[in-house]
This record gives C-alpha cells, sequence and structure tokens, in this order.
C-alpha cells in the first residue's frame, strides 16, 4: 500500500515567495508527521541556490488530510534547510519559531483575514473585458450574480479547508467585485503561520480546477477600488483577561508607535505596502501610525465589543495580502510581548 504526499514549501521569489510542491509517493499509510521523510528538490529553479550546489532540503513541519485528492493522501507543508540542516536564507518560519518558543509563556494567539483577488483572462473576475464593472459599494457582502463573481470556487476551497482540518472561521465577498476574504484563526502564532500557507496553496488549487487564477496582490486595480490586505488580530492572554485586558491592548497599541517601530513593521508587511496604505480606501498613510476604537482608518483598530467589554484582541490592520504571516506574527509578539513583559 502507498499514499501520496504532497511536499508543499515557500520558494526564494522576490519580492514576494511563491509557494511550490511535488510529489512524493510513499509506502504504507501516513503516520503522523514525524514519520514523514525529509527530502530536496532543485533550489536552482526557485531561486533558492546556483546551479553548482543547487540541492535544498525539505523538512515536514505540518501535515494534514488532502482534500483535494482524498483517501489516505496528505498535504505535507515544509521548511527549506541547507544540506548542513541550518535554516536556508529563506525560511522565514525559523525565527518565528525561537521568537515564539521565547513569549509562549503569555499565550500569543492570532486570527489573520486573508484577502485575495480572482483573475481571469487578465482582468479580475467580474470586471468586463476593457472596462470596469459599477463603481464599488454593492460588493462587499452581497448576493446575486450581479454582484458576486466566482462564489463557486470560494465554497469549493472553504469545504476543502474543513476537509483539511484547518483551523478557518469565515468567509466574505469584498468592496472589489472578485475580491473575496477568508479568516484562519484564532491560533498559536506557528499554528497560524502555518495553515494560512496551507490554506493559500489550497486557494491556487482549487481555483485552478475551475480555469481562474487567484492572487495576493495587495492592489490589483489602480485607483478607486480596495486593495488586498491581511488584516491580522492579535491577543495575549493578559489581554484577554479581565481586569486589566483593556490596559494591556494599550500597551500593545502604544509599544507599536514607538521609535523605528512603525517602519520596522511595515517595511516588512509585503511586498507594496505605499500602494495600498494611502490613506483611502479603509487605511491609514503607511508612514503614519495611528490606533484607535473602531476605527478602519487607523493602523491598529480595537474592535468596538473590546472596549466595551475592557478585554480582547487588537487588529493591526496594516499587513498586505501578500505578507509573510511567519514575519507579521513575529513582529507582533516580539514587540508587543516584550512590552508586555515590563
Ligand atoms: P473584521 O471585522 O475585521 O472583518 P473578521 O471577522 O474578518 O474581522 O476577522 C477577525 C479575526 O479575529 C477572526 O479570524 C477571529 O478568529 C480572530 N479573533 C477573534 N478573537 C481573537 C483574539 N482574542 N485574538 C486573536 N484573534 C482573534
Ligand atoms: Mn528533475
Ligand atoms: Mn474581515
Ligand atoms: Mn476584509
Ligand atoms: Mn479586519
Amino acid at each position: 500500500m502507498t499514499f501520496k504526499a504532497e511536499y508543499i514549501w515557500i520558494d526564494g521569489t522576490a519580492p514576494t515567495a511563491k509557494l511550490r510542491s511535488k510529489t512524493k509517493i510513499i509506502a504504507g499509510s501516513p503516520a503522523g508527521l514525524d514519520t514523514l521523510p525529509i527530502w530536496g528538490f532543485d533550489g536552482s529553479s526557485t531561486n533558492q541556490a546556483e546551479g553548482h550546489a543547487s540541492d535544498c532540503v525539505l523538512k515536514p513541519v505540518f501535515t494534514c488530510p488532502d482534500p483535494v485528492r482524498g483517501g489516505d493522501d496528505v498535504l505535507v507543508l515544509c521548511e527549506v534547510l541547507n544540506t548542513d540542516m541550518s535554516p536556508h536564507p529563506s525560511n522565514t518560519r525559523a525565527a518565528l519559531a525561537e521568537v515564539a518558543e521565547q513569549f509562549a509563556a503569555q499565550e500569543p494567539i492570532f486570527g489573520i483575514e486573508q484577502e485575495y483577488t480572482f483573475f481571469k483572462d487578465g482582468h479580475p473576475l467580474g470586471f468586463p473585458k476593457g472596462g470596469f464593472p459599477a463603481p464599488q459599494g454593492g460588493y462587499y457582502c452581497g448576493v446575486g450574480s450581479d454582484e458576486i463573481f466566482g462564489r463557486d470556487i470560494v465554497e469549493a476551497h472553504l469545504e476543502n479547508c474543513l476537509k483539511a482540518g484547518l483551523g478557518i472561521s469565515g468567509i466574505n465577498a469584498e468592496v472589489m467585485p472578485g475580491q473575496w476574504e477568508f479568516q484562519v484563526g484564532p491560533l498559536a502564532p506557528l499554528d497560524v503561520a502555518d495553515q494560512l500557507w496551507v490554506a493559500r496553496w489550497l486557494l491556487y488549487r482549487t481555483a485552478e480546477d475551475f480555469g481562474v487564477a487567484a492572487t495576493l496582490d495587495p492592489k490589483p486595480v489602480k485607483g478607486d477600488w480596495n486593495g488586498a490586505g491581511a488584516h491580522t488580530n492579535f491577543s495575549t492572554k493578559a489581554m484577554r483577561e479581565s481586569p486589566g485586558g483593556y490596559d494591556a491592548i494599550i500597551t500593545a497599541c502604544e509599544a507599536l508607535g514607538e521609535g523605528s517601530k512603525p517602519l520596522d513593521h511595515v517595511k516588512n508587511y509585503g511586498s507594496g505596502i505605499d500602494d495600498r496604505l494611502t490613506g483611502l480606501h479603509e487605511t491609514a498613510p503607511w508612514d503614519k501610525y495611528s490606533y484607535g476604537v473602531s476605527d478602519r482608518g487607523a493602523s491598529v483598530r480595537i474592535p468596538w465589543q473590546v472596549e466595551k467589554d475592557g478585554k480582547g484582541y487588537m487588529e493591526d490592520r496594516r499587513p498586505n495580502a501578500n505578507v509573510d504571516p511567519y514575519v507579521v506574527t513575529r513582529l507582533l509578539v516580539d514587540t508587543c510581548c516584550t512590552a508586555l513583559e515590563k
């Protein structure tokens, strides 16, 4: 007996890494992460190595049922190592693992809202050839064939994420036609990031069968059309507890505004951040840090319910759709948990 294992990894494409995958036939039946073999690939084809020393190592870090193939088959998310088993320069997971361990006692968790846009024949799904649809207004959480484009793909993707056992928590149609969102979490830093990468892979793979491409381009249509972000909702144990939760949230919001922190974060929040964070379309300008209750024009929003309850979480609205979840979670844990430790 054999099963198919789809080994998935993050490549070295700049400025935004791409997902790659290939299939390994393994004898027996799947018996958990620790029994999945290490594998390798040609790094010279993925911007991860030179041709003369091209071998890179794939080390399994997360596995789940493969909802596309079904049966015993599995998906295997890997981190990329050098042949001496040290983290490859493109491996952003290793640094998160260290920071997550350092602050594990604060029990940080994340819910990430992944926005994305479907494309077909070079334009967003729902855009007429060579033209534009009616202006934004009715599409967000809309219903009906004049407002909704690609729901069959979105439903298939949701079903695939659930079958895979990912911690997906919702979906919605977005402000621009052909633009959608799914949320993963709340989960611990490594879990949310691993599962978001697998959910992204499943998005591309599901849409492929419909002849449609999904993109995480943060500003897929220039002009008066919303960009695509990855709002990152964050809390620690202290923030979730009353009394004191609200004070902890304010401490974290203030820490994000100190010294060079706003720029340190924003420049690592996905390529093309200044195209999206213009101050229009429910964004704050990329170079001006702010936070506020219910404020969708602030860098960081505290939901109204959180203020009312005096505890809960905060939402960093700055990350682009194409952000690396290993990076945004590392920066938030590092900045906020360091401040909360004091
Ligand atoms: P929005 O109103 O900004 O569109 P969403 O409902 O799309 O919000 O996403 C909110 C995300 O925040 C969800 O993924 C949810 O699971 C997550 N979340 C809820 N509570 C917490 C918490 N205490 N800590 C971190 N994330 C949380
Ligand atoms: Mn080959
Ligand atoms: Mn949302
Ligand atoms: Mn959204
Ligand atoms: Mn949001």
